[in-house]
């Protein structure tokens, strides 16, 4: 079999590794337009701190190695600009003479990856204004950036590249602004557990604007909408990317309503001999059980061993994607899995949430650290549907284990029951997402009731009674407008403060002492008491 990839990165070349392992004979070629193949498109941000020193460093693989340890062809700075459909061919310009030639294939596999929007805003055309997608991208701005006079850096996206990028060139000892249209960075989490994030880089020094627009790039600054001005000698686009469609659209492939190539489950294009994957093509979501778009290293580089497989009638399982991901921003680790809260709703799911903040190891340990963890469920089966995770600790350990319980169609149930390893230097004895699930099994079950902290403005407003269970000296460092303040060691005895004949809602630092008050309220006759869950931190109502 003949088989030729286009791109040469995670997708492509694990296409190509792939093919190799499963048939020595095969003839593949593999075209890359860049000068590289297999490079670490990931840890691209990370060469502007230095973590990664030089760029040689982020490429795994040259032609050479691909030829001499997998018998492979990889053809740099050739752009496939045609796909022949009839002939079973690709036609390939050389980048650098603008020759061309036409390549056959008996299976052709499409992973040409997705490119960097860019906005139409005036100055974005100018030399200082960089994206980053590969290898040369960074070099370019790892270069421009080392120029003493280059002090200021306007960050235009607060996605995940955005954010690496900004934190990187901060740890170069760069000004970093980070200007994001949307109320919040981060999408995939909501908004609550965006605050933590928003805060943790507003720490850091970093200018974060949010709800802006850029309205114009000048050489050494940004106009925002409302006419603010954002120091720039150097701007990073960072807004999201596009699929790269092109060559499937000219051959007439179909292409989803997302606006990704459409495969069906073994990522077979609508011609039977072509394949595609990765961020190119749309992919079936396993929670929300429609298409969508998922620009991911890992799911590329499985759907690239399914489609190699498939062209050798090797079946696999296609469950669909999740979207898990992580990232660190200065001393947080974030992850996420499945859904956030506001994508549940806006999909129609009956969805509810809860929030816990628990320690990651036990207390007394010395890098024992509070992990907020949000889990999104359905409701009444207690589905889980989604998690995101922010702490100092392992918060991507917490969220593997719950992608993988929404892999396997987990409920609240199996999660509040999965026994995980302990020891007090790694966790707690039951650990913070089994707390979370037993925190929904409870809320499910209507043992008690809850409100949310985004609740409690409006609560607020609507003149409601709000018991704060903290110790007086946690009361007197602030505290909400008018909030009763009886700690949980007097609640026994001071009870009888707590009015009966109307809604109650208790909150505390974390929602866990304020759970404990609730209960002994609740067993005590109190039937309007509601529990607030997430922080406290997160209310801005205090005083
Ligand atoms: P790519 O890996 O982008 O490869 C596509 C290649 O095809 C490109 O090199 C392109 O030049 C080539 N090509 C396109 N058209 C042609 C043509 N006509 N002829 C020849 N060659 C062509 N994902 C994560 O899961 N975690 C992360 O932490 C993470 N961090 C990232 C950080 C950065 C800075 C970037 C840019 C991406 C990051 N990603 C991350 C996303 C991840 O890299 C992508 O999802 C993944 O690489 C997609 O694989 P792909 O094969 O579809 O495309």
């Amino acid at each position: 079999m003949k088989v030729v990839v286009i791109g040469g990165v995670a997708g492509g070349a694990s296409t190509a590794a792939r093919i190799r392992r499963l048939d020595e004979n095969a003839e593949v070629i593999m075209f890359e337009r860049g000068p590289h193949v297999s490079f670490s498109n990931c840890s691209l941000p990370f060469h502007l701190s230095g973590i990664v020193p030089t760029t040689d460093k982020l490429i795994m693989m040259d032609p050479q190695q691909f030829k001499s340890k997998y018998n492979l062809e990889a053809r740099v700075s050739q752009e496939v600009i045609a796909i022949n459909k009839e002939r079973q061919t690709v036609t390939v310009r050389f980048v650098e003479t603008d020759e061309v030639y036409e390549e056959s294939y008996d299976k052709l596999m499409l992973s040409p990856g997705a490119k960097p929007i860019l906005p139409a805003v005036q100055g974005i055309e100018q030399r200082h204004v960089f994206t980053v997608r590969n290898v040369v991208d960074i070099e370019r701005l790892q270069r421009y950036t080392q120029f003493s006079a280059v002090e200021n850096i306007a960050i235009i996206g607060g996605g995940f590249i955005g954010v690496e990028v900004a934190e990187n060139l901060h740890a170069a000892n760069k000004k970093i602004s980070i200007i994001q249209r949307a109320p919040q960075i981060m999408k995939p989490y909501d908004d609550d557990m965006a605050q933590i994030m928003h805060k943790e880089i507003m720490d850091a020094n970093i200018d974060l604007y949010v709800n802006a627009d850029v309205a114009k790039i000048a050489t050494d600054h940004i106009v925002l909408g409302d006419g603010q001005i954002v120091k720039a000698d150097a701007v990073v686009v960072a807004i999201g990317v596009e699929p790269e469609t092109k060559l499937a659209q000219e051959a007439n492939l179909e292409i989803g309503k997302t606006g990704g190539i459409k495969v069906d489950g073994n990522y077979v294009t609508s011609d039977p001999a072509i394949y595609a994957v990765g961020d190119a093509i749309e992919v079936y979501h396993q929670v929300l059980h429609k298409p969508v778009r998922l620009a991911l290293a890992g799911p590329a580089q499985k759907q690239a061993r399914v489609a190699a497989d498939h062209m050798y009638g090797i079946t696999n399982r296609n469950r669909g994607v999740i979207g898990s991901s992580s990232i660190r921003i200065f001393n947080l680790n974030c992850a996420t899995t499945g859904i956030n809260e506001k994508t549940a709703k806006e999909a129609g799911f009956q969805a509810d949430s809860v929030y816990v903040i628990a320690p990651d190891k036990v207390g007394l340990m010395p890098s024992s650290n509070a992990l907020h963890l949000k889990l999104i469920f359905e409701v009444p089966t207690g589905k889980i549907l989604g998690a995101q995770a922010i702490g100092k600790g392992n918060a991507d350990k917490r969220i593997d284990v719950i992608a993988m319980l929404i892999t396997m169609g987990g409920t609240i149930e199996d999660l509040k029951d999965v026994e995980l390893s302990y020891s007090p230097l790694f966790g707690t004895a039951k650990d913070v997402v089994n707390m979370a699930a037993l925190v929904a099994t409870n809320i499910s079950y209507g043992r008690f009731k809850q409100v949310h902290v985004s609740d409690v403005r409006r609560l607020y407003e609507e003149n409601a009674l709000f018991v704060d269970v903290r110790e007086e000296k946690e009361f007197a460092n602030g505290h909400i407008k008018n909030a009763l303040n009886i700690p949980l060691s007097q609640l026994r005895e001071r009870m009888a403060e707590i009015p009966k004949d109307r809604a109650v809602y208790v909150h505390c630092r974390s929602a866990q002492r304020s759970y404990n008050a609730v209960m002994a309220l609740l067993n005590n006759g109190y039937t309007q008491v509601k529990n607030v869950s997430g922080s406290f931190l997160g209310i801005c109502l205090y005083e």
